[in-house]
Order: structure tokens, then sequence, then C-alpha cells
């Protein structure tokens, strides 16, 4: 079963918890109020736009970047 994060949207607390279905509603458990689900951490680097790569060479004209030697 995953782990989830959820937060609350009365208190603000924050608070991991294992559930065993993700639509299930996890209530507070400082207030008992609605929370909702945080994103997991992957998606927000996922997000993050990659370094492009570096130009070899070859300008890109080689299929692999072993042939313009560069690994
Ligand atoms: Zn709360």
């Amino acid at each position: 079963m995953p782990f989830y994060d959820y937060r609350c949207t009365r208190c603000e607390h924050t608070f991991e918890e294992l559930v065993a279905d993700r639509e299930q509603a996890v209530p507070c458990p400082e207030c008992q109020g609605t929370t909702e689900r945080l994103l997991p951490n992957t998606f927000a680097v996922g997000r993050a736009r990659p370094k492009p790569a570096a130009t070899p060479p070859c300008g890109n004209a080689c299929p692999t970047p072993e042939a313009c030697g560069l690994q």
C-alpha cells in the first residue's frame, strides 16, 4: 500500500497516510476536517525543465552518441 501526503483544508495540517484506496477520503487527525491529497514529489520533479543535452560535435548527425565518439 502506498503512502500519500495529505493537507487539511481547514487547519493546513499536513500528514502522511497509508491508504489502500487512493480515492478514499482521509479526515484530518487534528481537527477531523476534510483533506486534499498532495501530489507526489516526483510529479514536481518531473515538471522541472530538463537541462538541454549538449550538442555533440557532429550536430546530432550521428545516430548515436557512441558513433560520435562521445561515450
Ligand atoms: Zn485539520
